[in-house]
């Protein structure tokens, strides 16, 4: 799942970022909003993080832009602290959420978490797929029978992403899109070791290969 963050003080950046990725995240950073709107059109981002004071476009422009392109891309706006009337813009201008600053790094990660599971309608950090279970939180899949089989990052990451686009192809570039950042070294091969990874403990017939054009995952066991 790859994020989208618009923050000018790159300190703060930084250390964003790092926690994100942590937690699982792809994330890119851009570090003015003009950037940061266009990246945000690429449609490759589930969610942005966007910063309102930002260098070349504020980040409330960023944030209208989007919004009047029809661009639904779930928002968390980040604001200096007490500012209601921000909050209130923010809020006008189609963000979904919002932190003040400073804020701890655990606030925004909650605030991620409730808002990508308002956006795909799963409670508590729970993804179902057929019969089983992925708990994003603890990134592991929990089995009909109760058994917890932790995932590596890397299979959490695709596992997740082929849960939240059930039985739709996914081409090997979208998967890369999906799991890794802009910085990142990408080889195409690594998913198919990933996916292997992933037969081994869901089943071989869960993943089905479409030769050339990627992959589709199963919902309902076959
Ligand atoms: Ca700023």
């Amino acid at each position: 799942m790859r994020l989208l963050l618009i923050e000018d003080e790159n300190e703060l950046a930084r250390l964003v970022k790092n926690s994100l990725v942590k937690a699982g995240f792809a994330v890119d950073v851009a570090h003015d909003g003009i950037e940061g709107e266009y990246l945000g059109n690429e449609s490759i981002y589930e969610l942005a993080i966007v910063d309102l004071g930002l260098p070349k476009r504020p980040g409330l422009e960023v944030l209208k832009n989007w919004r009047a392109k029809q661009n639904a891309l779930p928002v968390i706006i980040l604001t200096a602290r007490d500012t209601w009337q921000e909050k209130v813009d923010g809020f006008k201008a189609g963000a979904d959420d919002y932190l003040s600053k400073p804020f701890h790094i655990e606030e925004l990660l909650a605030r991620i978490n409730a808002l990508l599971n308002r956006v795909h309608h799963h409670t508590g950090g729970i993804l179902t797929a057929g019969d089983f279970q992925l708990d994003t939180n603890r990134q592991a899949i929990i089995t009909q029978s109760g058994d917890i089989l932790p995932l590596t990052g890397s299979e959490f990451k695709l596992l997740r992403c082929f849960i939240l686009h059930k039985d739709q192809l996914l081409s090997k570039t979208i998967l890369m899109d999906h799991i890794y950042d802009s910085d990142s070294d990408k080889d195409s091969n690594v998913i198919e070791v990933y996916v292997n990874h992933l037969r081994n403990k869901l089943g071989k017939d869960r993943i089905e290969t479409r030769r050339g054009q990627g992959y589709i995952f199963k919902d309902t066991p076959q």
